[in-house]
């Protein structure tokens, strides 16, 4: 009934995981989520602390953000994508406020003038068990048993441990470092989050067995959406997070359509 996409990235097996009728819409009806407040301000945030770490480890400090900042809301047009959003949270000045106040976080969590890293925006292409995988890791550090280090910018709340567990809070480092392996034969040691607006920052060690629970989850999905796609029945996965779903508020879910 649909053919089964050629790939698949960590968040979109997260996306299946959560709402198969979620996947539906957006992947097979076409029916694009519009850009949020929040999904800017992560947006603008990574592409800042991508050129703080693009220049040299002397020159990566707070007044570099902040000209960097000036420099890359005009010529990436940022004050327009703000502007052009269906649903604000706040004025232009709220906005460059919660970001300035995120990236300047990072230095609660390292010194960048001290930090060495070997990638940014990794590509990977990739297959995992029979499974082909896309995506982009924020950042990787080489260690000196030349095992990886990836790390990822969070603009969003610290996921509450009694509503995530950790394996799902860490899923998408967890594919990456499977995916990392898989390509380029690089191990992982540690994984880490870094919650810039709560200063926090969670690791977990890249463990065999975290690793192996990830893989099921990837190998899972897979089986569960080819079988979605061969029946044509992507199950209404109701709960809470329905009351933050696009689709809900535009009334095409099966589930809430009135
Ligand atoms: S409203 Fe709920 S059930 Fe419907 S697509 Fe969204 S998450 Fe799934």
């Amino acid at each position: 009934m649909f053919t089964p996409p050629d790939y698949l990235s960590p968040s979109s097996i997260r996306t299946f995981i959560d709402c198969p009728q979620k996947f539906k819409i957006n992947r097979f009806d076409k029916v694009k989520e519009p850009s949020t407040w929040h999904m800017h301000l992560g947006t603008f945030v990574h592409e800042v602390l991508e050129h703080l770490y693009g220049l040299p480890h002397e020159e990566r400090t707070v007044d570099a953000v902040k000209t960097l900042a000036g420099q890359l809301w005009t010529a990436n047009e940022w004050e327009q994508k703000v502007l052009a959003l269906e649903e604000t949270v706040g004025s232009i000045k709220d906005f460059k406020v919660a970001a300035f106040t995120n990236m300047v976080n990072l230095w609660d969590l390292e010194e960048p003038a001290e930090t060495d890293l070997d990638e940014m925006e990794l590509k990977l292409d990739t297959e995992v068990e029979g499974v082909r995988l896309l995506g982009f890791i924020d950042r990787l550090a080489i260690d000196d048993e030349q095992s990886a280090i990836i790390s990822d910018y969070k603009t969003g709340k610290v996921p509450n441990a009694q509503y995530k567990t950790e394996d799902e809070t860490f899923f998408q480092l967890l594919a990456y470092a499977l995916m990392l392996e898989a390509s380029d034969g690089v191990p992982t040691s540690k994984l880490e989050l870094l919650y810039l607006s709560h200063s926090t920052k969670l690791e977990l060690a890249a463990t065999p067995v975290k690793l192996s629970i990830a893989k099921g989850t990837i190998v899972e999905t897979k089986e569960n959406l080819d079988k979605a796609c061969s029946t044509g029945e992507f199950h209404c996965n109701v709960t809470n997070l329905c009351n933050w779903c696009h689709y809900k508020k535009i009334n095409i879910c099966p589930a809430h359509k009135q």
